[in-house]
């Protein structure tokens, strides 16, 4: 049987002794005794080596604009610090705010206001709505979704394509339903698809016309800065083509530097219009004082300027890259041809989206488990976990060292190819 070969044009006995093979390939892998994870989206400790520097910084707890660090205040962030991510994102400082260790916790601020107060441009609190929907384009990130389900917030799926979500499902939703309150967006190397959101796509979002009249795009940029090879995507500039549309509070851009630093020591961003900035000041206010100014002055220090930030993902880039190289090299040299999986390969983000036969992504990582490899459970990109075609699985290379890699992957493949020779042969 050539490698080539699709296993769905395999005769019945040619299945049937195909999956004895996997059954017998699988067996052995399960008395090897593995013990890997490939579940985990964070930084290897390799990685986190290269800002160990931090660890040594600040040498001034003084700041450029002369505030001592070390006290109370500063809401939005020291000006140095924000001067420099407001390059990066092309933003102007004052529409910038640095903020604690997640952006995921400005997100999930930013619901909450909007939820218990209403934003700039809502008619009343969202919770004083009869319904709120949302639309998460699929697959994405999982805590995406379950913020939404905590606040009771209903979700619509829309298809992501390698250019970002599908634009016209998206307009066609929104235009005359004003249940639906906005949509989350990773705009560059998306969770887990590693899609990068044209700028026509992103025109489309900043310009259609919406029924709720605060409609917001919730622009999380989590990967803007890690590029996986020399061809860097550059984001779409999502708050000046909303302005330009005359829709400037319709989106809220979120970025961080939990996988450029320290993934639980880092800092967190939240751009969007002045009034919105405002806006969100205003409630965070009632909670905080200041933000760790003196962990802002370490990252201002420990890059110097936008290239220091630049020059440090390069770093990651070579650390990384290879990992990513291995896993597309396994699963063409085990699963292509055979026409039962697709995958990603992503230039940049930290995840690959392994497409299995329908039906038996479950089956996979029940498979993985049992043969001692951790993976994410199928299902996970999805709202509610419920992947209704049970096919997709987010693969996590940067964790493991480059060895456990190519022994995960080998693992996942033998997993793969029993699951669809057991799927055909049923
Ligand atoms: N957004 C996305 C798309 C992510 O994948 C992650 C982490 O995996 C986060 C946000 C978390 O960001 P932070 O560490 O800044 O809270």
């Amino acid at each position: 049987m050539s490698n080539a070969q699709p296993l769905t044009e395999l005769s019945a006995d040619e299945i049937a002794a195909f999956r004895q093979e996997q059954q017998a390939a699988y067996d052995t892998l399960k008395s090897s005794g593995l013990g890997l994870n490939l579940t985990r989206g964070k930084p290897s400790a390799q990685q986190l080596d290269l800002s160990n520097d931090l660890l040594h910084l600040p040498t001034s707890y003084v700041d450029a604009s002369g505030t001592d660090t070390r006290n109370y205040g500063g809401l939005q962030g020291i000006s140095q610090l924000r001067e420099i991510f407001a390059e990066l994102l092309w933003v102007e400082p004052e529409q910038l705010v640095a903020g604690g260790n997640a952006s995921l916790t400005m997100m999930r601020d930013v619901l909450y206001y909007l939820t218990l107060f209403g934003g700039v441009d809502s008619p009343r609190p969202w919770a004083q709505e009869e319904k709120v929907r949302f639309i998460c384009p699929v697959p994405g990130y999982d805590r995406h979704h379950t913020l939404l389900e905590s606040l009771g917030i209903e979700m619509v799926t829309v298809p992501m394509t390698p250019d970002g979500p599908d634009a016209d499902a998206v307009a066609k939703l929104v235009a005359d339903d004003p249940t639906i309150k906005g949509i989350w967006v990773v705009p560059t190397y998306s969770n887990p698809a590693g899609a990068v959101c044209t700028q026509e796509v992103a025109a489309t979002l900043a310009s259609m016309p919406t029924a709720a009249p605060d409609f917001k795009i919730l622009w999380d940029n989590a990967y803007a800065f890690h590029h996986l090879t020399k061809d860097e995507a550059k984001s779409a500039d999502i708050l000046s083509l909303a302005s330009a549309a005359g829709n400037p509070d319709r989106p809220i851009v979120f970025a961080s530097t939990s996988k450029i630093t320290f993934a639980g020591a880092g800092v967190g961003f939240l751009a969007a219009s002045v009034a919105q900035v405002k806006w969100y000041l205003g409630h965070l206010g009632n909670g905080s004082i200041g933000p760790d100014k003196v962990n802002q002055q370490r990252h201002a220090e420990f890059f110097g300027d936008a290239e220091g930030v630049r020059a440090h993902m390069r770093k990651h880039r070579d650390i990384i890259a290879p990992k990513f190289a291995e896993v597309q090299r396994i699963l063409r040299e085990r699963l292509g041809g055979k026409g039962i999986a697709t995958w990603t390969d992503p230039i940049g983000g930290y995840f690959v989206s392994l497409d299995v036969l329908p039906g038996t992504a479950s089956r996979v990582v029940q498979l993985a488990k049992e043969a001692g490899v951790a993976l994410t459970p199928a299902g996970a990109s999805y709202p509610y976990g419920n992947d209704p075609e049970d096919t997709n699985i987010r693969l996590a290379p940067t964790f493991p060292v480059l060895e456990e890699v190519t022994t995960a992957m080998d693992a996942v493949a033998t997993c793969v190819l029993l699951a669809a020779a057991e799927k055909l042969s049923a």
